[in-house]
């Protein structure tokens, strides 16, 4: 035994002689992420003195500064208001599809199924007439809102099906860091004048949206043990189209190359359903998790507490969220 010892550390050494000089290391391979943006026209309270249209604008030169392909704006076509329509059309102008997020964004276990695709159905005749003939491929892409994607096995399924039967794509997310939660408190920021909670709001964003990048990108390729494609949400909020620019310089960094969403959909982690479903709101990974009762992926934590507070008197209670 110690022979062989000896004879496997000989060559060991002789080996280690004869390798060839280290090669410098190779820079990883990009993380893939194809954005998304939900409840167009607008999410949340307006920034004071940027309409609808303004705020698309300015979504759209941030997208265009960093060349992000084909980006999928979800709209609420209840929601819009007539003047909503140049917002819209500016979105489809830029070279970016359009997807159904229902009409009026409700809540399934409030309303129930029927009565939530018939929501489903009300969000079409806009998209058509946006998108054009001969586009139903294109706007027949989903986005469940809040996430939320049943109230058990059985409806999860069944309203699966529906969608499916309605030749919709359906429009997973696999990175949320909870966009949406900052655009209350950066209005409220505005209108006192608040510079430093601004800034606290920019900080805490950046920091959240590249963790939960690094979080989910982690979580997939170990679940899946490979590279997965990501698609992020985002909302049409006063504070997104504030820090967008920021965070796609900050997402390029930290490796990120933009894709569209039909790249990203064709992967088959995005064809098949976590099995058994326990999860009803939550984005791909953290069902994967959930679905699979696996320890060792810690979830981020939410910023939404310290949110709450931000540039808020002491008399003044939080409104109600709404992702
Ligand atoms: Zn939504």
């Amino acid at each position: 035994m110690r022979r062989l010892l000896r004879v496997l550390a000989l060559a060991g050494a002789a080996a280690a002689w004869s390798a060839p000089p280290t090669t410098p290391p190779t820079s990883p391979p990009p993380i893939r992420v194809a954005i998304t943006v939900d409840d167009l026209p607008r999410h949340g309270p307006e920034a004071p003195g940027q309409g609808r249209l303004a705020l698309h604008r300015a979504l759209l030169e941030a997208l265009g500064r960093h060349h992000v392909p084909r980006v999928y704006g979800f709209v609420n076509s209840g929601r819009a208001e007539p003047g909503d329509r140049a917002a819209l059309e500016a979105w489809v102008a830029a070279g970016n599809p359009l997807g159904n997020h229902t009409a009026h964004h409700p809540s399934l276990g409030a309303v129930g199924i029927e009565a939530y695709l018939a929501d489903v159905d009300a969000g079409e005749p806009l998209l058509a007439e946006l998108l054009g003939p001969g586009q139903e491929r294109v706007w027949k892409v989903f986005r469940y809102p809040y996430l939320w994607q049943g109230t058990d096995v059985p409806s999860r399924l069944a309203l699966r099906k529906s969608l499916l039967e309605r030749h919709y794509r359906i429009a997973e997310v696999t990175i949320d860091f909870e966009d949406w939660a900052y655009n209350r408190p950066y209005v409220r920021c505005l209108a006192r004048g608040d510079v430093d909670g601004v800034a606290a709001l920019e900080a805490t964003f950046l920091d959240a949206a590249v963790s939960q990048l690094r979080w989910a990108d982690d979580t997939l390729r170990r679940l899946a043990g490979r590279s997965v494609p990501h698609v992020l949400l985002l909302h049409a909020g006063a504070f997104d189209a504030h820090i967008l620019d920021r965070l796609l310089t900050e997402y390029e960094k930290a490796g990120v190359r933009w894709i569209p969403l039909d790249e990203a959909l064709q992967d088959p982690v995005y064809q098949r359903e976590p099995d058994p479903p326990r999860s009803w709101r939550a984005e791909l990974p953290v069902q994967m998790v959930r679905s699979r009762q696996i320890q060792g992926f810690p979830f981020p934590p939410s910023a939404g507490p310290l949110l709450e507070r931000t540039c808020l008197g002491a008399s003044e209670r939080p409104a109600p969220a709404e992702p």
